[in-house]
């Protein structure tokens, strides 16, 4: 998403680009479909348009005793899955000439002010500037040498699509069970999306996501009732493994890191795609600057952006780590929940901490 997103702005101002990527699109992908409207005067600057979406202004939250909350989203946001809006984008690469490779990148180097990129095809492409926004882990990371890549990363995320016809259009819900979390929201086909996040302390327990949905997921009464009613979509659920949480660099070797590749938030704040996105805005800038301008060097542009990445998305982070941790301890989100009851506004101000503005163009 950070990727295509930098390639439309960037060949939108009439530079060459190659993008590699790895899968052939149209493709699925776990995430929550959840998408903050912060986004939507850039993508409509950049001339993107989405196929129809699901207006989503409601929030519920519920506690893994099955406590109750609903309150209403200060800035909102749609449902697409990612299947129809990673294809709409790379199908808005392809229209400005964007030359698109599916090849898997194994190694980037730099050199003499150019960067060399080494596929698994055995090609290698040279280029004065490189966006590295390759998602949450690669083999790439452990090739860069990158601090988190050898931390614990503890935590699976399950995806898959449901007939569930009385699921409200308007409605993001987010429940608890032991360990971990869910999301359930409408996607443009009118399908459910249920997303999760488990840590593998919880999910070892059963070691299968069938067990794990009917003995720990389905604890939760609002999930039992989904799992129960719902017709799955998908042959079966898809996973993913060691996603980390851990602080990254928004430069490392010279390259500039986009969306989860600089840093991922807590899938909780349904704010990721919207910070991948947001971010190419603030790569494609500084790399456009740097060509332009004679007297702006590298050095500088690495600088700028590492001060514009941290100072946009740094708190958002910080308040989205916080939350999950409360999120995931038993007394911690009954009190949270208790105090929120009473103060209808608290909720909505954290919102508002793990989420951006309507981005400015
Ligand atoms: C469980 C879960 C639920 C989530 N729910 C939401 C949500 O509801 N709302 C929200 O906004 N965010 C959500 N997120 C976060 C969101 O999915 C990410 O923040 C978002 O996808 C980041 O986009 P990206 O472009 O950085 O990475 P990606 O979208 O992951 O794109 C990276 C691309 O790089 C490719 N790639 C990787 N390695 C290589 C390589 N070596 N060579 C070539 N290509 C490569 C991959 O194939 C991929 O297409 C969720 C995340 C998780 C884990």
């Amino acid at each position: 998403m950070a990727g295509l997103t930098s390639a439309i702005h960037l060949a939108s101002e009439g530079y060459n680009l190659i993008l590699l990527e790895r899968y052939p699109y149209p493709h699925h992908k776990v995430c929550g479909e959840y998408v903050s409207n912060e986004i939507l005067p850039y993508l409509k600057s950049l001339g993107v348009t989405l196929p129809d979406t699901v207006a989503i202004d409601t929030l519920q939250l519920s506690t893994k005793r099955g406590k109750l909350l609903q309150t209403k989203l200060p800035l909102g946001g749609f449902g697409i899955s990612r299947y129809t809006f990673d294809n709409a984008l790379y199908k808005k690469a392809l229209s400005l000439g964007v030359s698109v490779k599916f090849e898997t990148v194994k190694n980037v180097t730099f050199l003499k002010d150019t960067f060399s990129v080494y596929t698994e095809n055995e090609n290698t492409y040279s280029a004065k500037v490189t966006i590295g926004a390759y998602g949450k882990r690669s083999g790439l990371d452990k090739q860069l040498n990158r601090n988190f890549i050898n931390k614990n990363s503890p935590w699976i995320g399950v995806k898959a699509h449901y007939v569930f016809s009385e699921f409200p259009e308007n409605l993001v819900a987010l429940h608890n069970f032991e360990g971990g979390y869910g999301g359930l929201s409408k996607t443009e086909s009118g399908a459910v999306n249920f997303c999760y996040l488990a840590s593998y302390k919880s999910f070892q327990t059963v070691k299968n996501i069938e067990k794990f949905n009917l003995k720990v997921v389905a604890r939760n009464k609002f999930l039992n009732q989904f799992l129960r009613n719902a017709q799955p979509l998908f042959d079966e659920p898809m996973s993913i493994a060691q996603v980390s949480f851990e602080s990254k660099q928004a430069i490392e070797g010279h390259i500039l890191m986009c969306g989860d590749t600089a840093g991922l938030i807590h899938p909780l704040c349904g704010n990721g795609m919207a910070m991948a996105i947001h971010s190419a805005k603030l790569a494609s800038e500084r790399v456009h600057t740097f060509f332009r301008n004679s007297d702006y060097n590298r050095g500088k542009m690495e600088s700028d952006y590492r001060t514009e990445w941290k100072n946009t998305f740094s708190q958002r982070i910080q308040t989205g780590r916080v939350l999950q941790s409360i999120l995931l301890s038993t007394r911690a989100s009954n009190l949270l929940m208790g105090t929120i009851t009473k103060s209808p506004g608290l909720i909505r101000s954290l919102i508002k901490r793990t989420h951006g503005k309507p981005i400015s163009l």
